[in-house]
Parts: structure tokens; C-alpha cells; sequence
């Protein structure tokens, strides 16, 4: 089955799609801020959106599908969000002749808030990755990810239920910043050089170079992040992932400044590993555990204590590692969200990318767009329409509507049991928007 993007479009209210040309939409306004981190949201708010490549119009359309049921059925005419289209990736390219055009670029500062599907980046070669280069322009330095086991799902764990974690990685910084040079560039020649003359550290002459940077700024302001979500949402366990047994100064130095941060700024609501002993061996009701755990292990440990886990804190690598990982546990990459949030902006997307081979088959699974709307629209404070989305895929599984993706990890009796219909991606959205529409 193929599906037409310009008819699921037609079919979709408060949309402002491009054509041709940016006109900021009339009838809304764009979220407010008043200070880092501060804002206020208005009632008819613009939030922009990016189709995005492979899969990316149709996750993003039935995204949005859901996300105006959900807010008709909270708000009803009290609230609604006006989706203004923004270009990026191969649609730009064709239209304004660049994948990230200076005028979306202008747009999206206005905005502030945005969804954006997934956005090719070839491998070895080629243009730098248009998400690493947004989440730099806009400073958006907490990439977000809850990874929460929905019932139904299909998973390789015997407790899947165990899984509920939400995992903190930072998103400007590391090997991850695309700091590095061909093996063959004069930069590379450079730097052995200068390594070689200055600091007798001898590089072979066909080594490519990256260089990892990982900052206090950079560390501390995500700890501050994650730590205040763990307090406020009455967490158990922070623990900060990391490989600084090896890599002393930049992940061992990311452990220390998480600590620093949770010691000096977080002291009466935290309790750490070291200081158990005093308290019997158990945490004090009403903190939370600070831990820290090396990556290798910890990457195991996922599969074999999967409970012991609850907020992760990681560099940038790592936290791209371990919410993969994370989310294999619960169905995989279509049902995984993310928020990432700056100062001055936030933009939602899912953690997939383009699935090219799925590209308008109407087979991409839609959750992962889907409840990267709920995690913006509960960040911006619309907590009801948020809950609506994820309690209207929860009773979609429930019911036994699934995509193909999910159906194909089941095993027969799975099957029988628990699939009434194996939808695809607009349909899928489709059922999840009528649930929604008809919660009491
Ligand atoms: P991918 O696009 O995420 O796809 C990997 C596999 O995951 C797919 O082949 C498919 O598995 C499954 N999958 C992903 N999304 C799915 C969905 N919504 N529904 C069902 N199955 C889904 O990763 P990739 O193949 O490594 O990357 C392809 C392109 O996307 C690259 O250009 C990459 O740079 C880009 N990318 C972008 C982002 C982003 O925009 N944030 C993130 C990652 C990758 P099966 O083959 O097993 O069916």
C-alpha cells in the first residue's frame, strides 16, 4: 500500500503548509520568552514543523493527526496549535536550492518550537548532519528520550515492565560536534605535526582526526536539567553513564561535574552511593539515588538489571548508544521519542531516522512521531492534551491495533493473542486520533 501525502495533508486542520514562499501564519502566536528557559505559551500557538526525509511526512503527519485530536478533546476551542511548515532536508533543497536554508533558519528562531521528522545524513562523506547542525544552531543542549514500556509491546525481556527510564544526553559536545579531518587533509597534517613538535605524541600520517570535546558549561547545565526533572518528578536513581577510566578528562571529568552539580546544588534532595552505608544500605525515603555506572557495563547491565534503572545522564555518544539499546527493549525505534530542549527553544522529534526503504509504503510505525508531540506538549505546559496522546496509544495496543514493525517481533501466540488488526502508519494514527477524540 503507498500512500498520498498531499490527501493525508488536505485532511489535516490548522495547517500551514509552504508554498513557495514564508508568510508567518496570522491567526497564532509564537511561544514567549521571557528569560533562559522561561516562556509563556499562548493560546492559538504556532509551533513549526519539518516533514523531513524517507518516512519523515508520514510520521510527521499522522503525528500531528493525533496531537489536534488530543488538544480539541482537552482544550476544545480554548487552545489550538497552528503548524507552520518549515523546510529542511531534500524538500528545501529542492525548493530554496539548500538543505538548511538561511529563511528556515529564520523562521525557526521565531518559532522556537518545532517537530521535526527525520533528516537524511549520507555516511563518510557528503554534508555534515542537518539534526547535529540544528541542535547546535539553536543551542538545544538536553536531547531528552523517555524510554517507558507500554503494555502489549513486543520485547526481548521477561519483565518488560521494568522499563521505565528517561536517559539525558547531552547534545552540543563530544566526538559528536563533528570536530575532525580526513586522514589526507592539511588540517590532519597539521595537527600530527603540531602533536608531533609540541607534545611528542606521534600520530600514523593516515589517521583521520576527531576531537572530543566535553565542557563543565556543557556538563553542568544538563545535570541541572536532569536532576531538577528527577527531584520534581520524584525519581529513585540518577546515574551518570560514562567511560572515565579511560577517558579521564573528558567522561571521568563529566562524572565529576554531574557530582559537583547534584553536591553543591541538589544536597538536601540527594543521597549518593557512598553514603548508603550510613543509611542501613537503603535510600532515605524522598531522595534520590546520584550513581555512576561505566558505559560497557552499564550497557549490559541494562538487559540484566534493567530495574535499577530510571534517569541516565550520558555524554553525547553514549546517550545515542544507550537509548537505541533502550528502546530495542520495549519495540524498538518506532515507538522512541525525544525532546531537545536549549535555553531558547525546544524541537521534538523521533529518535528514527529516515527508513528510506520505507519510504511511502504507509509501513512506518507513527508512535515515536506521535509521543515526540506529547513530550513537547508537555514540556510547554499543556500536561492534558500531553496525557490524552499517550493514554490513546496505550489503549490502541491495548485493543490490539499495532504496526507491522511491532507485529513482526512477536512470536504466534503473541500473535493470536494479542493482534486484532496490523495497521498501517495513517490508519494506525487514525485509530489512535478516534480513541482520543471519544476519551471520556
Ligand atoms: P533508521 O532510519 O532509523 O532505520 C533503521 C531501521 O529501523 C529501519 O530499517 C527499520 O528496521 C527500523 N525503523 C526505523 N524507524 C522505523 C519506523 N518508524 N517504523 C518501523 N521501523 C522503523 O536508521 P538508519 O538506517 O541508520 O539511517 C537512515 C538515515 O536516517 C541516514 O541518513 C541517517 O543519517 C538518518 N538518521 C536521521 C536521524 C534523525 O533525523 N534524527 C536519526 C537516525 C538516522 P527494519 O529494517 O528492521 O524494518
Amino acid at each position: 500500500m503507498t500512500v498520498d501525502i498531499e490527501r493525508v495533508k488536505q485532511g489535516i486542520p490548522n495547517l500551514v503548509p509552504f508554498t513557495g514562499k514564508y508568510a508567518d501564519p496570522p491567526d497564532g502566536d509564537f511561544i514567549a520568552y521571557t528569560g533562559p528557559g522561561q516562556f509563556r505559551v499562548p493560546d492559538r500557538l504556532v509551533i513549526g514543523y519539518i516533514e523531513g526525509d524517507g518516512i519523515g511526512p508520514e510520521v510527521v503527519y499522522a503525528a500531528i493527526k493525533v496531537a489536534n485530536a488530543a488538544i480539541e478533546r482537552a482544550y476544545g476551542k480554548s487552545r489550538r496549535v497552528i503548524w507552520y511548515e518549515v523546510l529542511a532536508g531534500e524538500r528545501a533543497e529542492r525548493a530554496l536550492g539548500a538543505r538548511l536554508p538561511r529563511e528556515s533558519l529564520e523562521v525557526l528562531g521565531r518559532v522556537r518550537a518545532f517537530l521535526k521528522g527525520p533528516l537524511e545524513t549520507p555516511v563518510g562523506g557528503g554534508f555534515r548532519s542537518l539534526n547535529v547542525a540544528l541542535r547546535q544552531f539553536f543551542d538545544l543542549y538536553a536531547n531528552i528520550r523517555p524510554v517507558k514500556y507500554l503494555p502489549g509491546l513486543p520485547s526481548p525481556l521477561k519483565r518488560p515492565e521494568l522499563v521505565d527510564m528517561v536517559i539525558f544526553r547531552e547534545n552540543t559536545e563530544d566526538v559528536y560536534a563533528g570536530i575532525e579531518w580526513p586522514y589526507d587533509s592539511p588540517e590532519a597534517a597539521k595537527i600530527r605535526e603540531f602533536l608531533r613538535r609540541e607534545l611528542g605524541v606521534i600520530i600514523r600520517e593516515d589517521a583521520g582526526i576527531g576531537v572530543k570535546v566535553i565542557s563543565k558549561f556543557g556538563t553542568q547545565r544538563l545535570a541541572r536539567l536532569a536532576l531538577r526533572f528527577a527531584v520534581e518528578s520524584k525519581r529513585r536513581v540518577v546515574t551518570v553513564m560514562h567511560k572515565g577510566n579511560i577517558q579521564k578528562y573528558t567522561e571521568g571529568a563529566f562524572r565529576e561535574w554531574v557530582f559537583e552539580v547534584a553536591r553543591t546544588e541538589f544536597r538536601e534532595h540527594v543521597v549518593f552511593e557512598s553514603e548508603l552505608g550510613a543509611h542501613g544500605g537503603r535510600v532515605p525515603p524522598g531522595k534520590v539515588l546520584v550513581n555512576d555506572r561505566i558505559a560497557d557495563n552499564m550497557l549490559q547491565q541494562l538487559l540484566t538489571r534493567t530495574g535499577e534503572y530510571d534517569v541516565i545522564i550520558a555524554p553525547n555518544l553514549n546517550g545515542d548508544y544507550i537509548s537505541d539499546e533502550a528502546a530495542g527493549l520495549i519495540g524498538g525505534l518506532g515507538v522512541a521519542p525525544a525532546l531537545d530542549v536549549g535555553d531558547w527553544g525546544m524541537m521534538a522529534e523521533p529518535v528514527h531516522g529516515t527508513a528510506p526503504k520505507y519510504r511511502g509504503k504507509n509501513y512506518a510505525n507513527p508512535t515515536a512521531a506521535i509521543l515526540a508531540l506529547s513530550l513537547l506538549l508537555r514540556f510547554l505546559g499543556w500536561r492534558e492534551a500531553a496525557d490524552l496522546i499517550v493514554r490513546g496509544v496505550e489503549t490502541a495496543y491495548r485493543e490490539g491495533y499495532f504496526t507491522a514493525d511491532l507485529v513482526r517481533q512477536m512470536d504466534e501466540e503473541e500473535r493470536k493473542t494479542r493482534v486484532r488488526e496490523v495497521l498501517g502508519t495513517q490508519e494506525f494514527a487514525e485509530r489512535v486520533a478516534e480513541i482520543v477524540a471519544a476519551e471520556l
